[in-house]
Formats: C-alpha cells, sequence, structure tokens
C-alpha cells in the first residue's frame, strides 16, 4: 500500500434488508439454500461499491456472507454442538445463550476462503479480511471438553492459522483478527491472549491486523461504557505486549470515544487504524470531523502508519447512514492527505 493514509473499515457494513433484517444483530437470513448462496454475493458486491464510490482504499466483503463474526466462524467446525446451548456471559457484559464444546475443535474445511476468492475476483485494491480471535472466540461459547479457556485458545489460534493461510492463498492482503475480548480480560490477554494470537498469524506472508475496541453500538455495550468513568484506559493494559508482538497493524476505537489518544504512543511502529468514525451514533461525522481527528492522532502515530478507520463494525446501523459515514471517512482522510503532502 504505497498511497498516503489509505482508509478501511473496521469491519461489518449493514446488509441489504432482502437478505436479512437490519440494525439487527444475529439476524436471521430471509433466503435459503441457493438463494441464500447467491444473495450472499450479491450484497457483497453492494458492499464493495458502496466502499469505492466512498473512496475506501482497503475493501472487505462488509461481512456480509456472514450472520455473526463469531458464531459463524465457529458453526463451520467440529467439536461444537450448536444444539446444546448454555447461558454465558460476554464480555463480562451481557448473558448469551452459546453453543456448547463438546469434543476437540477441528476445521474440516475452510470457511471463508471462497467468499474471499469471490470478492478478489471483483475488485484489484488491496483487500482486508476479517476473522475472530481465540480470545473472543473462548469467550462466545460455553466448554465442557478442555474446560481451560487457555487450552481452547490455543487449539482455535492453529484453526485460525490454517484458514488464515488458506484465505492469504486466496489472494487477501490484510487478515484481521477481531479481539474485544482484549479489552475486557487483561490479565488473560497478556498470559496467552496475544501469543495465542501470534500463533494464529504464524508463517503468514500477507499483514496481520488486531482489532481491539469497544463493541457495536448495542445497549448491552452502550450501558457498559456508561461504567468506564471519563478516561478509557483499557488500550494501556495490553497496548505494550501488542507492541512486541508480531501483529503488523492495531485498530482501534478513537473518534468519540474516551479514549486518551496519547495510549497511541504505546504502539509506535505498529502501523495503526484509528478509528475516526463512531459506529455508536446515527450522527454522521463530517470529513472536517474526522480530519480532525486523523490530525490529532499523527502526534502519536507517524503518517506513514496511519490508515484512517471506522471504530467498530457498522452492521446494526441503518445502511444510507453507514454510507453516509463512509463517505465522511474518504472524505476526512482525504484532507489530511492533502496536508500532508503540500
Ligand atoms: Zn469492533
Amino acid at each position: 500500500m504505497n498511497k498516503l493514509l489509505p482508509t478501511s473499515t473496521a469491519g461489518s457494513l449493514p446488509k441489504p434488508s432482502w437478505l436479512a433484517e437490519p440494525e439487527k444483530l444475529w439476524s436471521p437470513w430471509k433466503l435459503d439454500g441457493d438463494e441464500l448462496a447467491e444473495g450472499r454475493h450479491d450484497a457483497l458486491r453492494l458492499a464493495l461499491a458502496d466502499q469505492q464510490q466512498a473512496g475506501i482504499d482497503i475493501v472487505s466483503d462488509g461481512e456480509q456472507t456472514r450472520q455473526h463474526f463469531v458464531t459463524t466462524f465457529i458453526e463451520h467446525l467440529s467439536g461444537v454442538d450448536f444444539e446444546k446451548r448454555e447461558t454465558v456471559r460476554i464480555r463480562d457484559r451481557y448473558d448469551a445463550s452459546v453453543p456448547t464444546v463438546v469434543g476437540a475443535v477441528t476445521r474440516e474445511r475452510p470457511v471463508f476462503v471462497n467468499d474471499a476468492r469471490f470478492l478478489r475476483e471483483q475488485t484489484d485494491q488491496p483487500i482486508k479480511w476479517a476473522l475472530p480471535g481465540p480470545m473472543t472466540m473462548v469467550d462466545t461459547l460455553y466448554d465442557s471438553h478442555y474446560r481451560s479457556r487457555e487450552k481452547l485458545a490455543w487449539e482455535f489460534a492453529a484453526i485460525l492459522n490454517q484458514e488464515a493461510k488458506d484465505l492469504e492463498a486466496a489472494g487477501v492482503d490484510i487478515i484481521q483478527f477481531d479481539e474485544p475480548a482484549f479489552n475486557v480480560f487483561f490479565d488473560e490477554a497478556n498470559d496467552w491472549g496475544v501469543a495465542a494470537l501470534e500463533r494464529a498469524i504464524e508463517g503468514l506472508t500477507c499483514e496481520s491486523a488486531v482489532h481491539v475496541c469497544y463493541g457495536y453500538g448495542i445497549k448491552a455495550n452502550t450501558d457498559w461504557k456508561e461504567t468506564l468513568g471519563a478516561e478509557w484506559r483499557q488500550y494501556e493494559k495490553t497496548f505494550p505486549k501488542l507492541q512486541a508482538s508480531g501483529i503488523d497493524i492495531v485498530s482501534l476505537e478513537c473518534h468519540n470515544s474516551h479514549v486518551p489518544m496519547d495510549l497511541i504512543e504505546l504502539i509506535r511502529g505498529k502501523k495503526v487504524m484509528v478509528g475516526a468514525i463512531d459506529v455508536a451514533t446515527t450522527t454522521i461525522e463530517t470529513p472536517e470531523e474526522v480530519a480532525d481527528t486523523l490530525r490529532r492522532s499523527l502526534q502519536f502515530v507517524d503518517a506513514d502508519k496511519l490508515f484512517p478507520s471506522t471504530n467498530c463494525g457498522m452492521a446494526p446501523l441503518p445502511r444510507g447512514v453507514a454510507r453516509a459515514k463512509l463517505a465522511a471517512l474518504g472524505a476526512g482522510a482525504e484532507i489530511v492527505r492533502r496536508e500532508l503532502s503540500a
């Protein structure tokens, strides 16, 4: 990527209402069988067109082919029983009914590789593909087999590594691992979470990213954020370990959040996807607001390592809002790009 300030999103975009019920997480599909397969790819092409129209440089599938960023991946693995459900507390925040690990977890076949290949065929732009991180996967399951979060995370890391290598071979330029759990379980993240993530990227020649955020703009998350006080210093606990890791890019939340911007200094040397779009509000940022966030971040990240992005995925937002936010991101980055090259 030679372009200065290449823009991208943290991940998901809203799905069309003919594919799944909008503004909802875990929204059930409205199609099935061959129609669903075709519908998902049609939605992928629309999500790609929206990104291209907005001037987004590193494009993704907008996660149009998955129902949820963690569970869809797990659904494709053996060793997990989706009929046997238990209620667990996700990220210490909200209860959800989740599937149970009942035996050794394995990946019998590639999960997203065909979808990634399809995206690759649609564009010559750099593409980024998101996978759940090992710790966040562990936190979204009930484990009656390994009975150890760490052990299960290492198993998932090995599986993610297989999938990542296949995605790389399919032409993916950046593989991103979503690890919102790093913002909650600091001791575990430092003891084994970051190490498991490094296992997941072992042997990759494409770039790797980790996305650590404060979650979608859903009520459970906004209620939790109310309890975090005036300054959100969670990144301080894990950034030193990430700085020392082999991960190339760190994706973080910035605009409108209470994260002190100087925490970005802790990952100096890494490429940084700075969230300049708030996904927890339908208010559209102006390009100037985006530019302002990026300018302030430039105190702590070198210009050639700054990747303007969104705070998190935009799946729960209305489509029009998400498109307008994408456009603001593209336009805001362009303002700062011009200033830097002037
Ligand atoms: Zn996120």
